[in-house]
């Protein structure tokens, strides 16, 4: 009914092996192509190659592409051979990897839905347990990260992003260059980012120019005893600096809003996310609300002022002049007699040569944040995971840019 040479030849079985059957099972939706080796092929040892003496064999059964909506099996008894030097082994088998339940095809377009779609749909829709698709991806890495080869990185973006929902984090080291994630380590501690650093060879952490970072004091230190002149080096990204400044204004905003509201004032209410933004407003009765909130004497509004003109340091210069502006705006902010404003100033006068790095020489940490918000797509996707290591895979799968697909020699599309 089936013609084994259509088969053959949009499988791309090649000698020594052929079809020998394709039966059809209309209850099980289900095609089995039978292959065979032809007796005759000499058998070689997948390892080193010598032709040696058949041991024994054993059937094998292989999921491929389905064909026309029927899941699609192949069939064969794959023969062990006994080499002399490595004992028993299943010789090589072209169109799978080593203990593979599925053909490499098979496993490509499972990896190129994975991109597309969480686990949980491509397990639906190629009919699949979550198991199967989740041990697909798990080998994908595992090649893919075996096969790379480690670029010498110059610009390295350091993040930390949150593991399920509880107070659990992974490291995760970005090349800024690339793009790619290099690196994922469990925790924030120093030995997430020390580990990193100790799988580098000297050249390769001496071609570090420069490392973007929260001004996070493990990663700190974990730099500063891998890097040589690290303080040139380590950059704290703007928005951080940013955000710690953003939320110095919203704490002092909370704190006067409940003052305030004490005294039956609501002149603060509904103006959390006014404090949130740069100067600009668009034109409308909001613009003008909070022209008139900003020249106020309300504490907010003198934070919110500082802020703003932190941001504005943020222009390259000559060095000593950077440095001496920030510092102007740190005596200035503690005269403000705020508390989060002047825990913000303490933080930027500890970590000013970083910051100064930064202004000089442009570098965000974004990329890196641009893969922390991926990363958390991945994580909204798969709707939390239960181990760290699936995060770990999840991450390197989608952002680590690597060679995925399993090696296919056979069952490519054929172009006799
Ligand atoms: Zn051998």
């Amino acid at each position: 009914m089936i013609d084994k040479d259509l088969y053959a030849t949009i499988l791309g079985i090649r000698s020594p092996w052929s079809v020998t059957e394709v039966t059809l099972s209309r209850s099980d939706e289900e095609v089995s192509v039978h292959i065979a080796l032809d007796p005759d092929a000499p058998l070689q040892c997948p390892r080193c190659a010598a032709v040696s003496r058949r041991y024994d064999s054993r059937p094998r059964r292989w999921r491929h592409l389905d064909t026309c909506e029927y899941r699609t099996m192949l069939v064969a008894d794959v023969p062990r051979v006994e080499c002399r030097e490595h004992g028993v082994l299943q010789i090589f088998i072209p169109w799978a990897e080593p203990g593979g339940r599925f053909t490499a095809r098979f496993e490509g377009l499972v990896i190129d839905w994975m991109k597309e779609a969480c686990i949980t749909a491509v397990a639906r829709r190629l009919r699949l347990t979550w198991d199967e698709v989740d041990g697909i991806q798990a080998r994908a890495v595992a090649r893919g990260l075996a096969r790379r080869r480690r670029r010498t990185s110059r610009r390295l973006g350091v993040d930390e992003t949150s593991f399920a929902k509880r107070h659990e984090y992974v490291t995760v080291v970005t090349d800024m260059d690339s793009g790619h994630v290099v690196h994922v380590e469990d925790d924030r501690g120093r030995a997430a980012l020390d580990n990193f650093y100790s799988q580098l060879t000297p050249q390769q952490r001496g071609a570090i120019e420069v490392v973007a970072m929260d001004m996070w004091e493990p990663y700190i230190q974990a730099t500063f005893a891998a890097l040589p002149e690290a303080d040139r080096k380590i950059v704290f990204d703007k928005f951080h600096v940013a955000k710690h400044l953003g939320d110095a204004v919203d704490t002092v905003r909370r704190t006067e809003q409940r003052e305030l509201l004490e005294q039956g004032d609501r002149t603060l209410v509904g103006t959390k996310y006014f404090w949130l933004t740069s100067s600009e407003l668009p034109d409308g009765p909001r613009a003008e609300r909070f022209d008139s909130l900003r020249t106020s004497t309300l504490k907010v509004a003198k934070a919110w002022h500082a802020k703003e003109v932190a941001m504005e340091l943020w222009c390259v210069r000559r060095r000593c002049e950077v440095v001496q502006d920030f510092q102007a705006w740190c005596r200035w902010a503690t005269r403000l007699r705020m508390d989060p404003l002047r825990k913000v100033a303490r933080m930027i006068s500890s970590h000013l040569d970083g910051i100064v790095n930064a202004v000089l020489t442009g570098v965000t940490n974004a990329l890196a944040e641009g893969a922390n918000s991926k990363i958390q797509w991945i994580k909204k996707m798969a709707r939390g995971f239960r181990n760290r290591q699936r995060f770990r895979n999840a991450i390197y799968f989608h952002l680590g840019g690597l060679d995925l697909y399993p090696a296919c020699l056979f069952l490519t599309h054929t172009k006799a």
